[in-house]
């Protein structure tokens, strides 16, 4: 099987909303009347994102997941994307699986695989998505980190902690029971982009973006593009771990500090961070609610510059939490 047998088999499908798709120079798309293209790409790496002997058909879910999540942050409906790939050789079951994974979770978004490029070298996955943001009376509906105002509420979606919880089973500094172990492991496997959530949220929110290096991290900023500060309340970011894990971190030798640390800068959560006036909470419920995605506030925006981390009793926690950095 040669490029572009491959790509025949595995990459090429009839489109539905796309003008033209894979094939030609170009893919061809046509956003809606009155409508902006949200764009955004990223990338996995072999030994870096994933471990080389993951499921295939997980990979596959997992590198567009991560890329909805970014349209998820704008408030972006998905509309379309490209796949770059190096492959070191090719390997037709590798190729069945992940492709019938990636093309699952696009067809369940209505997102079209439009193109992309296929060349020979260290495993790699590269994804570009395109979406749709609505514009009315001239103003864009993407949620941006930049708009959080003092006094705004901080609100978190699903759990928090679960992919780092697999990750450190799979690195063997945990030991897990079994069926918790599968069920972290979907998390950080098979991770849901909260899609419908950040479209509900389109006119609610005040700044949105999507937790993938860590809750504390990707909060920052949050704060520095809208050039505001925060508390919040740890307690109730460390109860979001999800109730399945909360029983048995004690029995997995997961100690009260290293719970705070998995939730607040674990990683991997493709969960939606927000923002939202106070006039807003039964909107953001009701978006909740539409959405089918659990919310929960914790915490709220200052005037004061930095990050204030209060426990349980209110008080201030002086430890620092790192978060993801590539080069760091
Ligand atoms: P070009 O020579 O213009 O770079 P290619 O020969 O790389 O085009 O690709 C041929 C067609 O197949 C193009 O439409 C391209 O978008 C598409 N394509 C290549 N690789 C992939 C892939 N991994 N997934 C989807 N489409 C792909
Ligand atoms: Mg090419």
């Amino acid at each position: 099987m040669g490029e572009f047998d491959l790509i025949a088999r595995y990459f090429t499908r009839p489109t539905a909303q796309a003008v033209l798709g894979v094939g030609d120079d170009c893919a061809l798309l046509q956003p809606a009347p009155g409508t902006q293209l949200a764009i955004s790409s990223d990338m996995l790496v072999e030994g870096r994102h994933f471990f080389a002997d993951v499921d295939p058909a997980a990979l596959g879910h997992k590198a567009l997941a991560v890329n909805l999540s970014d349209l998820a942050a704008c408030g972006a409906k998905p509309l379309a994307f490209t796949l770059a790939l190096s492959l070191p050789r090719i390997d037709e079951a590798w190729l069945a699986a992940f492709s019938k994974g990636l093309l699952a979770l696009a067809d369940a978004h209505g997102c079209e695989l439009v193109g992309g490029d296929t060349t020979k070298g260290p495993l790699n996955i590269c994804i570009t998505v395109f979406g749709e943001v609505p514009v009315t009376g001239g103003k864009s509906q993407a949620l941006l980190r930049s708009g959080a105002q003092a006094g705004d509420d901080i609100y978190v979606s699903g759990t928090l902690g679960d992919a780092r919880l697999a990750l450190e089973a799979l690195r063997g500094t945990v030991t897990l029971p079994p069926g918790m172990l599968s069920q972290a492991r979907q998390r950080l496997e098979q991770p849901t982009p909260r899609v419908a959530l950040g479209q509900a949220l389109r006119g609610i929110a005040s700044a949105a973006i999507d937790v993938s290096d860590g809750l504390l991290g990707d909060l920052r900023h949050i704060l520095s593009a809208s050039k505001t500060g925060a508390t919040l309340e740890t307690a109730v970011a460390t109860n979001l771990v999800a109730s399945y894990a909360r029983p048995d971190w004690a029995a997995a030798g997961v100690d009260a500090e290293k719970q705070l640390e998995f939730a607040l800068a674990g990683g991997d959560d493709y969960e939606l961070a927000f923002t939202a006036p106070a006039s807003a909470r039964d909107a953001v419920q009701a978006a909740a609610r539409q959405s089918q995605t659990p919310v929960s506030r914790i915490g709220r925006i200052d005037a004061e510059p930095g990050l204030r981390l209060l426990d349980a009793g209110g008080a201030l926690i002086e430890r620092r939490y790192a978060s993801f950095d590539h080069f760091a």
